[in-house]
């Protein structure tokens, strides 16, 4: 109807499970950008190299191989934790990996990845959890790292029990994203910026399915260290003229995002994003009937600014899918996710 290409949804929505069901918190983001290369493999014409960081770069020759080259970008990388401290009752104190307050994953299922290769299970609490136990005080503990902590399903109450299970300080902690697919609306967290990668995964297959290339030529960045602000910082290919970042809209009180459109970013904590740019974005939503709306984010930066912070001299633009409840449970519509890959491939088709 767009005069687009078909997007496969399914497709989409169930790679799109299967990233989210990939723990990949920043640092240790590897498997998540692994499943984005493997999923991108059987489509002809790209070519996969990883920088020295292990974010992924699949090259696509466009149609007019000599005209300014152009980039997109979205991370696999995620909220998650580090143990760092293995305390005396054999539970463990948490660094946190990314920006989030503790309340968004108080009493959430976590794995442990202990340094020598095991997994243990557990769950993230109040150290005064029980109600029955410690009354009023449950409620009025301000949620921070000395108040909060892993409760291991494993027989331990000291150090050194637990030290015994694989679990050293430094480990990596990922969340549970708890994904849930109804009624359209796709619930879990790290949507943020699953959601964007599988957008682009379902935009190449889109393009491949027809037969059609970009017009010109398109590296993808799978960055992996996006969710600490310097993931796009390398990467980028040197010949990119123009990069459109794809990171979720940020939906709530005062926004114009919602979770049924595509969201134009045209200014968030690093101030405006490039005018030349947004606009042709602006333009192709419009062409193709695209639903999108425009939006500024006030706590937000995106990888596109890690780019331009780290000297990248190229325009610069973000679109993404409405987020509800970002950093915290997440949650989307298909329609947004649809509404994305739409306007990614139009800008991918754009001459
Ligand atoms: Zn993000």
């Amino acid at each position: 109807m767009t005069g687009l290409p078909a997007i496969d949804t399914p497709f989409l929505v169930d790679f799109l499970t299967r990233l989210l069901n990939t723990p990949s918190p920043t640092g240790l983001a590897e498997p998540a950008v692994a499943l984005t290369e493997a999923e991108l493999k059987p489509f002809k014409g790209l070519e996969f190299t990883r920088t020295r960081k292990g974010a992924l770069v699949a090259s696509w020759s466009g149609a007019s191989p000599t005209a300014g080259a152009r980039a997109l970008t979205a991370h696999a990388d995620t909220l998650g934790a580090m143990v760092k401290e293995i305390k005396p009752s054999g539970r463990l104190a948490l660094s946190r990996v990314g920006g989030y307050a503790w309340n968004t994953v108080e009493g959430e299922g976590v794995t442990v990845f202990g340094a020598k290769g095991g997994k243990v299970r557990g769950s993230i609490l109040l150290t005064k959890a029980s109600g029955h136990v410690y009354g009023a005080e449950v409620n009025e503990t301000k949620r921070e790292d000395s108040s909060m902590e892993v409760r291991l399903d494993a027989r331990t109450a000291s150090a050194q029990e637990t030290r015994a299970l694989g679990i050293e300080v430094g480990d990596f902690v990922a969340f549970d994203p708890r994904v849930e697919v109804t009624q359209g609306f796709v619930r879990s967290r790290h949507l943020d910026d699953k959601a964007c990668v599988a957008c682009l995964v379902a935009a190449v297959k889109a393009l491949s399915d027809v037969g059609l290339k970009p017009a010109r030529t398109t590296h993808l960045l799978i960055s992996n260290y996006e969710e600490v602000g310097h993931g796009a910082a390398a990467g980028i290919p040197a010949t990119v003229e123009e990069l459109v970042t794809v990171d979720m809209a940020a939906v709530g009180v005062g926004q114009t995002s919602d979770e049924f459109h595509a969201t134009l970013c045209v200014k968030d904590s690093g101030g405006p994003y490039h005018h030349g740019l947004s606009d042709r974005l602006r333009r192709l939503a419009e062409k193709y009937a695209i639903p999108y709306m425009v939006d500024i984010y006030p706590y937000y930066g995106s990888d596109g600014e890690a780019f331009w912070r780290a000297g990248g001299d190229v325009a610069v633009a973000l679109i993404g899918p409405g987020v509800d409840a970002s950093h915290s449970y997440e949650r989307t519509h298909t329609e947004a996710l649809v509404a994305t890959t739409q306007w990614v491939l139009a800008y991918l088709l754009e001459e």
